[in-house]
């Protein structure tokens, strides 16, 4: 850092001033994650100047023979990890790979059933301020208002009635295993195609703890910075008919030059999760947010769907009263960092919401257990219950710093 410090001293103090936040702070954001050094030094290289438009063995550039290299083994990996026929390591974020399926798998103005935002949704899964809503004509099923659960009664009703050409499968804000196999007959059944978003649970399904979409769907996108735990950026697979289409729909359709410093920290990452002990760090995730969900539960907390089979929860505040707006500033302020969500049937505004949502793969890096957990699962509670209380913040706010200093925040610390 000392050549930033030097020459632009306003950036550098603002980053040491995070550094600091990162490291008193535990972070349950559930689309979070901290990468390892070495993917951090390959995201950080001069790879950044390479102008590499095109693919292996087909550049518009000169001078490319290395980043064929690069990208050849990132693609490899991804295929090997996920048992896919194809990979494209491009696109720059996960909404670019959802912007790349959509080219691939469907015209301008096609139907496409996909979640409902507050039933666990992503943007690019047709709201209107993306272009997804502007481009297709998107129907929205739901989770069941009994079970908070995907409600194939009615997505079976819905495919009947709205003729989809593509049905979509994967959230943002879903705690339970998704049955990609029962999506993919459904899909059969009314002749749509099958994209599934992984953006968050691709490193659990790399570990194979979840069911892998890839046998059933045709478009598998997903992003490397949450479970799958790499830097910012998006991955594509799809069957071998599809990946001549695909490729072009990222370049050049969806975008320009490749971003070769992230498709390096992308093969990295894939590296790191085709190791064992990525395996073992999965488990932890899974079981710490088991152990979260218990103590929240416990002590008076209802979540959504009544638990989790992931790494992430929702809590419905609506019995306290309070906002996830509310809730999210005073758990700020003990240190304990989440985000407001809406919650399925939500009655509040997308500025409020009722809900707040809770996730481990960024704490289980950083090397929490169950212990820290069912401790920190209680401090959310009594801050909950006291978000006035200044006090009783301080007081949450200063165990959490004492948790804090015992696990050293990777790609800080190290
Ligand atoms: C996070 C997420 C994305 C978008 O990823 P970005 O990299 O933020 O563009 C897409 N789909 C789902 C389901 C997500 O959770």
């Amino acid at each position: 850092m000392s050549f930033l410090s030097q020459s632009d001293p306003e950036i550098f103090d603002a980053i040491e001033c995070e550094k600091k936040h990162q490291k008193e702070s535990v972070n349950l954001i559930a689309s979070e994650n901290y990468a390892s050094r070495a993917v951090l030094e390959a995201q950080g290289s001069f790879l950044t100047y390479k102008y590499a438009e095109g693919y292996p063995g087909r550049r518009w550039y000169g001078g490319c023979i290395n980043m064929d290299v690069i990208e050849n083994l990132a693609i490899n990996r991804a295929k090997e990890l996920f048992k896919a026929e194809h990979a494209n390591v491009q696109p720059h974020s996960g909404s670019q790979a959802n912007m790349a399926a959509y080219f691939t798998l469907i015209n301008y103005g096609d139907v496409v059933m996909a979640m409902d935002l507050p039933h666990g949704g992503h943007l690019t899964h047709g709201s209107p301020i993306t272009f997804s809503g502007r481009t297709y004509k998107f129907v929205h099923y739901h989770v069941s208002r009994e079970t908070e659960r995907i409600d194939f009664t009615e997505i079976e009703k819905l495919a009947k009635e709205c003729h989809p050409k593509l049905i979509v499968a994967g959230y943002s804000a879903y705690p339970r295993i998704i049955d990609f196999e029962r999506f993919k007959r459904l899909a059969d059944s009314v002749g749509a195609k099958f994209m599934v978003d992984m953006a968050h649970i691709a490193g659990i399904v790399a570990a194979g703890l979840h069911p892998s979409p890839v046998p059933y769907a045709d478009v598998v996108t997903m992003t490397t910075h949450k479970t799958l735990r790499g830097t910012s950026g998006g991955l594509i697979l799809c069957k071998k008919e599809l990946a001549k289409e695909l490729d072009s729909a990222v370049f050049p359709e969806a975008q320009g030059k490749a971003h070769m410093h992230a498709v390096a920290a992308k093969a990295v990452t894939l590296h790191e999760a085709m190791q064992p002990s990525f395996v073992e760090y999965q488990k932890k995730v899974l079981e710490n947010a088991r152990t979260l969900a218990a103590e929240l539960l416990k002590q008076g907390m209802r979540l959504v769907s009544g638990g989790t089979d992931n790494h992430l929860m929702l809590v419905d505040l609506t019995p306290t009263g309070l906002t996830g707006v509310q809730v999210e500033k005073a758990l700020d302020a003990a240190g304990i960092i989440a985000n407001h969500n809406a919650i399925p049937f939500d009655s509040r505004p997308p500025l409020k919401t009722s809900g707040v949502r809770f996730g481990t793969p960024a704490a289980t890096t950083r090397g929490l257990g169950t212990e820290e957990m069912k401790k920190i699962g209680a401090l959310i509670v009594q801050v909950i219950k006291n978000v006035d209380n200044e006090k009783v913040i301080e007081e949450a706010k200063q165990e959490v710093a004492q948790i804090c200093r015992r696990f050293p925040v990777p790609g800080i610390d190290d």
